[in-house]
């Protein structure tokens, strides 16, 4: 039998026939169901699901120590994209304030930030739907419209339709990596548009003059632009999604990006710039701190980042005492049961704990350690930093 059928193959039609021998409802007790035990060499990367059994303390934090602006959640996206670059005013509307305030304030929440509030219309009514209701609970951003880029006179008009933004509502702007890594010449053709681009010089100053914070997503994680292979930290999810991948065809390098950013960052001092993901270094802390000590108008957020600054926990400690002034929290959701994880991570000092849900952590085959914050980092992290940028209004009692 087992030459037939291969052994795996056996072992789960053994697992059915005990299943359904289960099911007569017979009343002696089952044998309880043991995972097979695969054959030396055959087990897959897929298949390896070790328990750790460490005996360490857990900690579960379903509320914040302290109220939390999470300055990085999408409640909206553009309705419409082309090539990964968003075109039209149109927004969707993904959920609305009476299905969030509930979980907001369960978490202690005080204020989401909706990064990708849109333009022109679909702006206003991302202001209408969050903001002009609860302006102390919800900030909503704009963004570039990039679809325009190829018109004459872009560069101006793009500079004065942030003003109109401003005067829409909007708080700051979002910049997404399609910037550097979609955006070409006519859009969707062409070469790649640097992100140090001169035509975008009047939008960046135009941020500052309007006092609208820049949160901008450069590259991505290092290994995204490295092959795909064996040696790469994040070949399962890779793997999953390939079109995360920018490695080979006319991609810059993630170094690249880095330093035409720095470049605009040098270019304009008055604006103030919010590095989403640890301003893409959170693989390596010594380079976010560069540029963090480079340019007094950096800072930083850590959305989708506690699996990388959790694995370097001491590195993560020193990093948050030297910059408690300019980081900010984040989680790129809002996504309930992903803030646990989050404060726990910030507020404890637990162990080796996952850092995310998934049956396979998300981001790589490694666990995290909990940075047990002071309660002084952790006010300025949670909150003080964001409502001093983005200068929120006061909590109504
Ligand atoms: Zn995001």
């Amino acid at each position: 039998m087992t030459g037939h059928l291969g052994r795996r193959a056996w072992l789960a039609s053994l697992g059915t026939m005990l299943a359904a021998s289960g099911a007569k409802g017979r009343s002696e007790p089952q044998a309880p169901v043991v995972a097979a035990q695969p054959a030396a060499g055959t087990l897959t990367l897929a298949d390896f699901q070790p328990r750790s059994m460490l005996v360490v303390s857990e900690t579960r934090v379903e509320r914040a120590r302290f109220p939390v602006v999470d300055v990085h959640t999408h409640p909206t996206f553009r309705v419409r994209s082309v090539g990964g670059i968003p075109h039209g005013e149109a927004v969707r509307v993904n959920t609305t304030p009476p299905e969030l305030l509930p979980l907001m304030d369960r978490r202690n929440l005080r204020t989401l930030v909706s990064l990708t509030g849109g333009v022109g219309t679909g702006l206003a009514e991302s202001v209408r739907t969050f903001q002009q209701p609860h302006p102390d609970r919800f900030v909503v951003f704009t963004e570039p419209s990039y679809d325009r880029i190829a018109d004459k006179g872009y560069a101006a008009w793009q500079a004065d339709e942030l003003a109109r933004a401003r005067q829409a509502g909007a708080k700051g702007v979002k910049v997404l990596k399609v910037l550097g890594l979609f955006l070409r010449e006519q859009v969707t053709t062409g070469p790649l548009v640097k992100i140090d681009d001169p035509r975008f010089d009047p939008m960046w100053e135009a941020c500052g003059a309007l006092g609208l914070p820049v949160a901008i997503h450069i590259s991505d994680p290092t290994a995204f632009f490295l092959p795909v292979d064996a040696h790469n930290e994040r070949y399962e999810e890779l793997n999953e999604h390939p079109d995360w991948s920018f490695h080979g065809k006319d991609y810059p390098s993630d170094a690249d990006l880095l330093a035409a950013r720095d470049r605009v960052l040098a270019r304009h001092p008055k604006t103030t710039f919010i590095g989403l993901h640890v301003g893409h270094s959170s693989e390596n802390l010594a380079g976010a701190a560069s540029a963090l000590d480079r340019f007094p108008n950096l800072h930083v957020e850590i959305a989708a980042r506690i699996g990388e600054l959790g694995r370097q926990p001491r590195a993560s400690q020193r990093f948050f005492d030297k910059y408690q002034d300019r980081i900010l929290f984040g989680t790129d959701g809002p996504q309930d049961d992903l803030y646990p994880i989050y404060f726990r991570f910030l507020e404890t000092e637990d162990e080796y704990f996952d850092y995310g849900g998934g049956k396979v952590p998300d981001q790589g085959r490694w666990r995290i350690y909990g940075l047990g914050l002071s309660d002084t980092i952790l006010k300025k992290v949670y909150s003080q930093n964001a409502e001093r940028i983005l200068s929120l209004a006061p909590i109504r009692a």
